[in-house]
């Protein structure tokens, strides 16, 4: 079907949001309180903070403010893929700490349990199925990348299954794959936005004081406790978490490390009986194509695709703007590749198309810190792999402010922080010019040209 035309009606906004599920606001908050710890930011890292201090200590008083609704952003409006990865993806995580990968990957593998076991123990239903994830390729240089590391993964014992061209199309019948790498269960499918509110719901059953629409203008610090401005109100705090994600950070110093990149995603309208017959996909796994610029897809509840990725966007000046959340170019690209990819669904039309912003950082992965003689702590630059990495750096974010030494703490990735993106106008011309390459890279047989090898050697990159 033209694109176009199999866009025409579907709404602009993101699929997961538009749900009969989602809960009313919490209030705003009012006039002035104080707590012992107050998290600020409604996605899964604030939630996940706020969720594991009451159950590291349920008598301390803790807040939670989000400026807007809780998981209306990057939370709300991904992929739902919840990755053991803390690395954004073990080759990113072996270039930069090979003395540490072993322990990362068991920490991770760890993380994505305890999300499991959470979940079964909160009672929340975000239809959590651990059902891997299907890296394809679908051109012969990406072969070899994805078979690259497989002595490494059978040494570490991970669950990964290399297919051939007859075996991945078994599993997902599409004529571009050429052969694939089934990371079985390294990584379950989520419905973010439910997954988001059902630990909003198990934070205030556990008592923590959550505020929705209520931003935080400012803080101030007078050398023993932290102040938070909002509107219509403050809070005095002992500790405060920042999970803030890409928005202009409440700490300078945070700028210089994260750009908001937009990505894309639509969703299709659910697939018949018959339609689904015809690309197999029985156990429903999440996929993703190991080009530069790639897609990932997988099936919703009632069996729509999601289709997303490819477009990585910055738009110059580094501005978060509602307007970048749609951009019908992109969505023709995606509806485009969609067909290129399941010509055997030329029929099916799309229902939802929407965009997000992520926080990218130029290693990839999030990194942490504190501020205030050790009163504030940050976790953000998860770079579009912040499902399941988020409830790992909560972790770390609640270590630091009890000032425990922890093996989270430990860790080389966790001490250390990326190198800072170069101030605007040059930080524009840099990621636009990178992104060009990385294009090239992609229609040249995944061929590098000097700058991209340059960025790699300074372990510096673009990425989503
Ligand atoms: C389209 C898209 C697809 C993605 N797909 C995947 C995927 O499949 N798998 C994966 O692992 N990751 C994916 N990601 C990335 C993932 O969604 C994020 O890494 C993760 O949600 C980050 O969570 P967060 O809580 O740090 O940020 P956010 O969800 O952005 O939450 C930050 C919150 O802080 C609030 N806030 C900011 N400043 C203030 C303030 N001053 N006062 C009060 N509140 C404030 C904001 O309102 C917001 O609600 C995707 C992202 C996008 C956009």
């Amino acid at each position: 079907m033209d694109p176009l035309k199999a866009l025409a009606d579907a709404e602009r906004k993101p699929y997961w949001l538009d749900s009969p599920a989602r809960p009313e606001p919490r209030p705003r908050l009012v006039g002035n309180t104080s707590a012992d710890l107050v998290v600020v930011g409604g996605g899964f890292s604030g939630l996940w903070t706020a969720l594991m201090a009451k159950e590291r200590d349920p008598s301390q008083d803790v807040i939670l403010l989000e400026g807007r609704r809780i998981g209306w952003a990057a939370s709300g409006r991904n992929g739902g893929f919840c990755m053991a990865t803390l690395t954004h993806g073990l080759p990113n995580g072996l270039e930069r700490w090979p003395e540490e990968i072993d322990r990362l990957e068991r920490m991770g593998v760890e993380n994505l349990d305890e999300i499991e076991r959470t979940l079964q123990r909160y009672g929340v239903d975000c239809s959590f199925e651990r059902t891997g994830e299907l890296n394809v390729a679908t051109e012969p240089w990406q072969l070899d990348a994805l078979h690259e590391h497989l002595d490494l993964i059978e040494q570490l014992g991970l669950d990964y299954v290399p297919l051939d061209r007859d075996q991945v199309r078994a599993e997902v019948n599409s004529p571009t794959y050429l052969g694939g790498l089934w990371e079985r269960s390294g990584c379950a499918m989520v419905d973010p936005a439910r997954l988001a509110w059902g630990l909003r719901e198990a934070c205030v059953r556990l008592g923590v004081r959550v505020y929705e629409r209520t931003p935080v203008r400012s803080l101030h610090d007078d050398g023993v406790t932290i102040g938070l401005r909002t509107p219509q109100g403050a809070v005095t705090a002992r500790r405060v978490a920042l999970g803030t994600g890409v928005f202009p950070p409440l700490l300078r110093r945070l700028r210089h490390f994260v750009v908001p990149v937009y990505d894309y995603a639509l969703t299709t309208e659910p697939l018949s009986d018959a339609q689904l017959a015809e690309v197999g996909w029985r156990n429903r796994q999440g996929v993703g194509d190991a080009a530069n610029q790639f897609h990932y897809y997988r099936l919703t509840d009632d069996n729509r695709i999601l289709w997303g990725g490819y477009d990585a966007v910055y738009y110059n000046g580094g501005h978060v703007k509602p307007e970048y959340d749609q951009r019908d170019e992109t969505f023709a690209k995606l509806a485009g590749h969609f067909y290129d990819t399941f010509p055997q669904l030329e029929d099916v039309r799309f229902s939802h198309r929407w965009g997000g912003v992520i926080d990218t950082c130029s290693r990839f992965s999030a990194f942490y810190g504190q501020a205030h003689g050790g009163r504030l702590a940050y976790a953000v630059g998860y770079t579009g792999m912040g499902v399941g990495a988020t409830r790992f750096g909560a972790n770390v974010m609640l270590d630091l402010l009890s000032g425990e030494r922890t093996e989270r703490t430990e860790l080389r990735m966790v001490k250390e922080k990326p190198v800072p993106f170069p101030p605007e106008p040059v930080r524009s011309g840099v990621i636009q010019f990178t992104r060009w390459s990385i294009a090239q890279a992609d229609q040249h047989q995944g061929r590098r040209n000097l700058w991209l090898r340059a960025l790699d050697r300074m372990g510096l990159g673009f990425d989503s």
